[in-house]
């Protein structure tokens, strides 16, 4: 994982290269993300104990959208802006814990939700701790001049805008005019010369469409830097027909291939697909581990089981968690699974695995 994150940073330094500010940034992020790598190591050495370069954190719990197959209202960790609120972390405990993160040698987290533009109390916190990138999963639908100034201000926040693919299959899945509105935040980054990525949820339906040159193409041109394809996962019953099997992986992983070999200028990464170079799922700690709003340590997003709380055992207790230990010893991470999700398949067992390590502590 360090070797993907030194080329993915190599190749984002090549990128912002026009932009004297962002390449300052960039080359000092290259650095900084050296030292992370030989503090994890330190910390591996020292404690015994295995540090993930990279964190996943929902940190807002409304939304303005309904997508269709929204993961987080079915977690019921979104719900709409005029909900009663639900309890979350403060920005200083957000803030707190990224700090932590940093100190142990992570170096990435990405920013969910709910929608994430709609705590910018909690983005102006974090943004702080500039010792970590924070790719900021949004809708695109928030982004004005006042968010084009914060983005100015604070490069380790890159705004990662999530479309479907066409105008169609985007506003079929989130709404009428979402892509429009989409489109026109990543042509107002991109005038502000600004590193800014998109977010692609692949189903059987769309994943030729979106790995397709003519729609790289499309992205390239409104100045898009990196795109994460994310497999879809199906929270909602009967949309299993849309989760990718084994073929349809394997397809576009050969095409993303290509793709990487075609275009220079663009980083391309799979979730989970390129798990699969490390030899299975991530999550758990193993890559990553998922913090809910409420700062519960979970395996994954998909995976909102959770035996500690990281205000309560900060970042190092969360890696000892007795449940991510025994889904790293029961090599719950390489169980068999048909669509994007392990976890998700089989998350009567990590259930199991769960009520086990309570009944055990
Ligand atoms: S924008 Fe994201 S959080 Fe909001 S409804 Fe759509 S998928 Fe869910």
């Amino acid at each position: 994982m360090s070797n993907s994150i030194r080329q993915i940073m190599a190749k984002a330094y090549k990128n912002v290269l026009s932009n004297p500010r962002e390449a300052r940034f960039a080359w000092r992020m290259q650095r900084l993300f050296a030292r992370s790598e030989t503090r994890r190591k330190t910390v591996f050495e020292e404690e015994g104990l295995e540090v993930p370069p990279f964190l996943i954190s929902s940190i807002a719990t409304t939304c303005n959208l309904h997508c269709k197959g929204c993961y987080a209202r079915a977690n019921g960790i979104a719900a709409d802006t005029d909900a009663p609120a639900k309890e979350t972390l403060s920005p200083d405990q957000w803030k707190a814990v990224f700090a932590e993160a940093a100190s142990v040698g992570i170096n990435f987290s990405l920013l969910a939700g709910g929608e994430p533009l709609t705590r910018r109390d909690i983005l102006e916190s974090v943004s702080e701790v500039d010792e970590m990138i924070f790719p900021v999963f949004t809708n695109g639908t928030l982004i004005g001049n006042r968010y084009l100034e914060f983005f100015r201000e604070h490069l380790n926040m890159v705004p990662v805008i999530s479309i479907e693919g066409s105008a169609v299959n985007t506003d079929e899945r989130r709404g009428v005019g979402v892509f429009q509105r989409a489109i026109k935040s990543m042509e107002m980054l991109n005038r502000e010369n600004l590193f800014f990525g998109a977010s692609i949820t692949v189903t059987t339906e769309n994943y030729k469409e979106v790995t397709s040159s003519r729609f790289i193409d499309s992205l390239r041109k409104l100045g898009c830097k990196i795109i994460f394809y994310v497999e879809y996962v199906p929270t909602e019953s009967g949309t299993e027909y849309l989760a990718l099997n084994d073929e349809h992986i394997a397809d576009m992983e050969s095409i993303l291939e290509q793709r990487r070999s075609e275009y220079a200028d663009i980083i391309f990464l799979s979730f989970p697909g390129d798990e699969k170079e490390l030899g299975g799922c991530l999550a758990s700690g193993r890559g990553f581990f998922h913090i809910g709003p409420d700062g519960s340590a979970e395996p994954c997003p998909f995976s909102p089981f959770s035996d500690g709380n990281v205000i309560e055992i900060g970042i190092r207790g969360a890696l000892r968690s007795p449940l991510f230990r025994k889904l790293r010893d029961a090599e719950a991470l390489g169980w068999e699974h048909t669509g994007g999700c392990t976890l998700f398949e089989h998350r009567d067992e990590v259930e199991a695995l769960l009520n086990q390590s309570k009944a055990s502590s």
